[in-house]
């Protein structure tokens, strides 16, 4: 499903496309038309899942279609200070085009950013993300207005109670606004978290993204890569690995079409699979892959899911699936029924952020293997913590963010 389905706000569609985002993710595609309808919502999804922009984009779509009242619009509430700093980056980055302004507010900080939180509080933020015990430090101070909020995100609310913030969260809660809506978030739903949906949340909307592992049998390599060093790895891994059936993935299928040109030029036998082919084709290339007749293919995510063909012993990720769980839909094409498997991923100097964040989805990390000398120096292993969200480029210069 593509963004410009939820018809959100043009201003926020930049944003999105700066962010280098095309189609939603499955927790994007459940969270965010409830939001959008003014539901409260009690959804598990873990992150690596594309969450943070789940409640984001409707909040801010929702926030740009009325005017700022100079005061505490949206309250987002994180058990840490590094979760904090990065849903406000993320936020930054797809609100940047738009006149909604926002703050984090963090424990740990010195004075001098207390002296600034205060001051942008006073002017009233319009989405503030916060942990706890700081909010609450300048909610008693008295210059915090929260009596115009319209939207409540408890993050992460498994680990807010178990690091012991019930307390803090009940006494912000009892000062906002009854009338607002409530998005409660949690990676596990033991009964303290449905004990505080039942309290806080009102005829909400249950969303349920499980995400399944991997199964340990598949052996699992990443390849981190300068881009241009793809092709020759993809081709000395073809050679260099026995396999009898292998399956490429490629997130678009421009890239597919390519490859398969290249692979075929270089004698490979291989073919294609992507939406551009009528159905009729698409059996057929069904069939000699299945047959063996065809020993690799590659394709897009439209062969992620569903087909059960017991000899791929090796999935190779040309670039690193959108989210984790295409991810483990991907490599669990290989390692079927009783069968082994491999899964190797390259990963591109601007897709290392995406691949920590698939492997803290999976809860593992993933070998990063050696590559032949002769593909010369690569790129050092070195995501940013957790995922990586990416500030926008400013499209135009002198641009001033405003409404449309
Ligand atoms: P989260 O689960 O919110 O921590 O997001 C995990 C990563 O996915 C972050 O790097 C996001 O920037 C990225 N992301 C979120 N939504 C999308 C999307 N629709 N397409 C591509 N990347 C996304």
């Amino acid at each position: 499903m593509r963004f410009t389905e939820f018809n959100f706000h043009p201003a926020l569609l930049e944003g999105i496309e700066a962010s280098n985002y095309e189609t939603a993710t499955p927790v994007q595609q459940q969270v965010i038309p409830p939001i959008l309808a003014g539901k409260d919502i009690i959804a598990s999804a873990q992150t690596g899942t594309g969450k943070t922009a789940a409640f984001l984009l409707p909040i801010i779509h929702r926030l740009l279609e009325e005017d700022t009242n100079g005061q505490v619009r949206a309250l987002v509430i994180v058990p840490t200070r590094e979760l904090a700093i990065q849903i406000s980056q993320h936020l930054e980055g797809l609100a940047y085009f738009t006149s909604i302004s926002s703050l984090a507010v963090y424990g740990g900080s010195d004075a001098q950013n207390f002296v600034g939180e205060k001051k942008a509080l006073q002017m009233g933020a319009d989405i503030i993300v916060c942990t706890p015990g700081r909010f609450i430090a300048h909610l008693n101070m008295g210059y915090v207005s929260i009596k115009g909020l319209e939207f409540l995100v408890l993050d992460e609310a498994d680990r807010m109670l178990d690091m012991g913030f019930q307390d803090e969260i009940n006494r912000i809660i009892t000062q906002l606004p009854s009338k607002r809506q409530t998005l409660l978030f949690s990676a596990t739903m033991p009964p303290k978290i449905r004990k505080l949906a039942q309290q806080i949340l009102i005829d909400p909307v249950e969303i349920n993204i499980a995400i399944s592992r991997p199964p340990e049998k598949i052996v699992q390599r990443a390849f981190v890569v300068y881009e241009e060093q793809k092709l020759p790895l993809v081709k000395y891994l073809l050679t260099k690995t026995p396999f009898k059936s292998v399956l490429i993935f490629c997130s678009r299928k421009q890239n597919v079409k390519v490859l398969t040109r290249m692979l075929k030029q270089n004698g490979f036998t291989v073919e294609e699979m992507h939406s551009d082919l009528v159905q009729s084709q698409r059996e057929n290339v069904l069939i000699s892959f299945t047959s063996g007749r065809i020993p690799i293919l590659v394709a897009t995510d439209i062969l992620s899911r569903g087909i059960d063909i017991d000899t791929i012993d090796l999935v190779i990720n040309y670039d690193v699936p959108r989210d984790g769980e295409d991810y483990v839909h991907r490599i669990g094409r290989t390692a079927r029924a009783e069968a082994d498997g491999m899964a190797f991923t390259l990963v591109g100097e601007k897709e290392q952020n995406s691949f920590a964040a698939i492997e803290e989805l999976i809860d593992k990390e993933v070998e990063k293997a050696v590559l032949p000398q002769f593909l010369g120096e690569t790129p050092a292993w070195h995501p940013r913590k957790k995922s990586g969200n990416r500030k926008p480029q400013r499209k135009f210069y002198n641009r001033k963010p405003g409404r449309y």
